[in-house]
């Protein structure tokens, strides 16, 4: 499952030293190597897959329990005030590491930080219809 190019598969199999914070048999945390806050924690399951769209299920949903008990292990840690918890999930969202993970990003009051709202570009005018067709588009497409 681990692919030789990829750094957090690297990170998974100890070629890699990482800080890590947490391991059982799915999923893994460690510290962000280039942090944005003290305590920037990344969650990865330990097989690889690109994104959250290639995720199992079921994978996805123990990475989700460790990146809960972890926010709350994170922020008790550095004493933050609030997380940003967020994945870029693919390139056009701006993930350079190619195997999905969670970031936790602690804040602090008064940090100079932005809230998620401002990842994405421009806000798109929607009218009423476009926001009902976008919605029933949602709900055919699940599983
Ligand atoms: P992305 O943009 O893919 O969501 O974020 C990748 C994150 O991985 C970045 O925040 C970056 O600092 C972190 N990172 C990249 N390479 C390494 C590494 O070798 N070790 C650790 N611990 N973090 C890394
Ligand atoms: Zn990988």
């Amino acid at each position: 499952m681990s692919q030789d190019d990829c750094i957090f598969c690297q990170i998974v199999d100890g070629d890699i030293p990482s800080r890590k914070v947490f391991e059982d048999d799915t999923a893994m945390a460690f510290l962000d190597a280039n942090p944005l806050a003290p305590g920037h924690t990344l969650v990865i399951p330990k097989e690889h897959h690109e994104t959250l769209e290639e995720t199992p299920e079921d994978v996805a949903a123990h990475v989700f329990g460790a990146l809960h008990r972890l926010n709350t292990a994170v922020e008790h840690a550095v004493d933050a005030d609030g997380t940003n918890v967020a994945f870029n999930n693919g390139e056009a969202a701006g993930q350079e590491v190619p195997h999905v993970h969670g970031h936790i990003i602690p804040r602090f009051e008064g940090d100079g930080g932005n809230p998620i709202h401002a990842v994405a570009g421009k806000r798109p005018d929607l009218s009423e219809a476009e926001l009902d067709e976008i919605a029933e588009d949602i709900h055919t497409q699940r599983d």
